[in-house]
């Protein structure tokens, strides 16, 4: 246990795009900024292949070496980018304690929450074998690569409505995986999926196995509520079964919203505590791009310097 505390004016947790925005703005704004990049440097973006939808790179980017690339910027105005985890947070009283990997304390007047979330998925073995390989947890990002191709979304909320409609606008055809024989989304999104032809719903189906060669992803193995097993052939697989924010450790201090989402006051990144603001997914279960989680990393380091001069 190090014995002094280190005392510093912004703390930002999380090195993904709502991260390392955040320590760009700041460090550019003289904050004396640490970040702390957490057990997955990049974040989800890493994750994924090609980013093809992030202004500036019109021939596209890697996912982590777009992530490189911004981190190296942040760095390059004197943010203090750090490998390590929060292990404890004290958001009692100013300046709040924080502890890394349950050694180092850090004092610090203002804290920027860009922890992100974390896409769940079925579990199998298969799945973990073809993910970035035809498995993946973004419509958004990956769907492009499956033009005119058949893909499979698994789940019945909004997140797999939207994903399978985006998905039906680029390929041949969208199954949509549904466990039980109704869908958790809102009427809308359902008159919507039920509505397009290119959809066909499978109720009832769990998935028993992604199925797979050298390519990636060829097919499904599914079974039903009577145990009956059957295969579809797809070269997509995508997980639409929600996330899990990445919020925990400051829960006993922070307001979260019914699904663990970090609460921010509308059109800032304010937590319910003066100082400590939120940024990306972690509180945004609704957008989730790497383009909006970098712009609330800017709003949090702006709402953070102007907290900072108001004291
Ligand atoms: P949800 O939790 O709403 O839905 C998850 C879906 O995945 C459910 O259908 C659930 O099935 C299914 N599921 C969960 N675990 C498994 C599993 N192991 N195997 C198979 N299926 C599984 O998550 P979403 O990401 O869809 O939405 C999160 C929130 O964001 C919601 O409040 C939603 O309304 C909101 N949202 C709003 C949008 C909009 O307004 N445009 C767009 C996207 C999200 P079951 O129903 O059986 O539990």
């Amino acid at each position: 246990m190090s014995t002094s505390p280190e005392r510093i004016k912004c703390l930002i947790v999380g090195g993904g795009p709502a991260g390392y925005t955040a320590a760009i703005y700041a460090s550019r704004a003289n904050l004396q900024t640490v970040l702390y990049e957490g057990l997955q440097p990049g974040g989800q973006l890493t994750t994924t292949t090609d980013v093809e939808n992030f202004p500036g790179y019109p021939q596209g980017v890697s996912g982590p070496e777009m992530m490189m690339q911004i981190r190296e910027q942040a760095g390059r105005f004197g943010a203090d980018i750090r490998f390590g985890s929060v292990s404890k947070a004290d958001l009692s009283q100013r300046p709040f304690i924080i502890t890394i990997d349950e050694t180092h304390i850090i004092e610090t007047e203002t804290l920027i929450i860009a922890t992100g979330a974390t896409a769940r998925y079925l579990g199998l073995a298969s799945e973990e074998k073809y993910r970035g390989q035809g498995v993946s947890a973004c419509a958004t990002c990956d769907g492009f690569f499956y033009k005119g191709q058949e893909v499979a979304v698994v789940g019945g909320g909004d997140t797999a409505c939207e994903e399978a409609i985006y998905l039906s606008n680029i390929c041949k055809k969208v199954y949509m995986i549904v466990r039980r024989n109704v869908l958790r989304a809102s009427q809308a999104m359902q008159e919507r999926v039920l509505n397009n032809p290119k959809i066909e719903m499978l109720w009832e189906d769990q998935t028993k196995e992604v199925l797979g060669d050298s390519s990636g992803v060829t097919g499904a193995l599914l079974v039903n509520s009577q145990g009956i097993e059957k295969k579809i052939d797809i070269q997509g697989f995508f997980l639409a079964i929600g996330h899990i924010p990445n919020a925990e450790l400051f829960k006993p201090y922070i307001a979260t919203d019914e699904l663990g989402y970090i609460r921010t006051e509308p059109g800032s990144t304010k937590t319910n505590i003066p100082g400590v603001f939120a940024a990306g997914d972690v509180q945004d279960s609704r957008y989730r791009q790497a383009i909006t989680a970098a712009a609330t990393g800017c709003m949090a380091a702006k709402d953070a310097e102007s907290f900072l001069s108001e004291q």
